[in-house]
């Protein structure tokens, strides 16, 4: 038990701080595993940052920012649906997001003065009450609390800010409020918030949590390693060893996020050839890891185990039982053992 993600964290807080500071409106995304941080922890940190409101993904993660000390408001991304029944509704800092005109009605049966956020369908076509609608929502709210629109923009889009820039006037044009908008770029963002009088707010995750990666890094500690010649048979799957060396066995597996294939060095045609040529790991359908031992990314043995991982060495590398060393994980997608906090290297 010993995959680490390892902090410099005053550093990592000076960013925390210095990206609250100049995204105008901040809200900070804390949903799914927590970007790697856990949900509670980055509750905690957004205590100390000068934010009034954060946002999750669905409603039972509001339960766990509170765990985490978060006090203030809460919205919840994922729209409300009327199948979501009213557990968790009365939450005083709760803000829900509603996409569609049924679960409008249904949350002002349920809940006739809940706070609500109205949202709009983008280009990305996930949720969103489309510009024709916009009109027959907002005057069926009743007392339901408006506390704006919200714009899902898409990642890879083209035209972001003129998407935007439409889908807000129109907002707008129905009833002035906050404009609620993600995956801006920050000039755009400047602009839009200058256009509605500072009345935007910008939710943020990764670019917050996970931007300036120099102050973070994950390390898997080296738990066995065992010697193997070349035609013995290793692994749950016994694959056969091509060449004498050492497997070590290191803490990371399936359940940690820690994936089969890393990225795609050495799978262009031509260095398929250059590994066949020089007769190398890959070549013979060995699969490079995210561990980096002796200064080199290795290779699988086999898949990853559920918390380890079984690594091939070639006689050269140099390892240590107990040693930490390097592992490259997506830290949206991964969960680690330990935060280690304080870190320094
Ligand atoms: C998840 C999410 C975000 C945060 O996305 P990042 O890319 O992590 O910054 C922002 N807005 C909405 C609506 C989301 O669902």
């Amino acid at each position: 038990m010993s995959l680490t993600l390892q902090l410099k964290s005053s550093e990592w807080r000076e960013h925390l701080a210095r990206t609250a500071a100049d995204v105008p409106g901040l809200v900070p995304v804390v949903k799914g595993n927590g970007y790697g941080f856990g949900l509670e922890r980055l509750a905690r940190e957004a205590v100390d940052l000068p934010v009034d409101c954060m946002a999750v993904g669905t409603l039972p993660e509001v339960a766990r920012v509170r765990d985490g000390g978060w006090g203030g408001d809460v919205v919840v991304l994922t729209p409300w649906c009327a199948a979501d029944g009213v557990a968790g509704l009365d939450d005083p800092g709760l803000i829900l997001t509603v996409a569609r005109g049924e679960d409008l009605t249904a949350l002002r049966a349920a809940r006739p003065k809940a706070r609500v956020i109205l949202e709009l369908l983008t280009s990305m076509r996930r949720h969103g009450l489309g510009l024709a609608e916009l009109n027959a929502a907002f005057a069926d709210l009743g007392e339901l609390r408006h506390e704006g629109w919200t714009i899902h923009l898409p990642i890879a889009g083209q035209n972001a800010f003129e998407e935007a820039r439409i889908l807000a006037a129109a907002a707008q044009e129905v009833a002035p409020s906050v404009l609620w908008l993600s995956h801006l770029p920050m000039a755009d963002l400047k602009v839009l918030d200058a256009l509605h009088n500072g009345q935007t707010r910008y939710r943020m995750g990764t670019g917050l949590w996970l931007g300036a990666p120099s102050t973070r890094r994950t390390m898997a500690r080296v738990l066995d390693v065992h010697h193997v010649r070349r035609g013995d048979r290793i692994g749950y799957w016994q694959h056969l060893m091509p060449t004498a060396g050492s497997v070590a066995v290191i803490s990371g597996g399936t359940a940690h996020g820690v994936a089969l294939s890393a990225p795609t060095a050495g799978s262009s045609v031509k260095q398929r050839l250059t590994s066949l040529v020089t007769g190398s790991m890959e070549a013979m359908g060995f699969a490079l890891s995210p561990f980096t031992v002796d200064g080199r990314k290795r290779f699988f043995v086999e898949p990853p185990h559920m918390q380890s991982s079984l690594i091939f060495l070639p006689v050269t590398a140099h390892v240590r039982i107990g040693e930490m060393v390097p592992v490259e994980l997506r830290l949206t997608t991964a969960t680690v053992d330990r935060i280690e906090d304080d870190c320094s290297w």
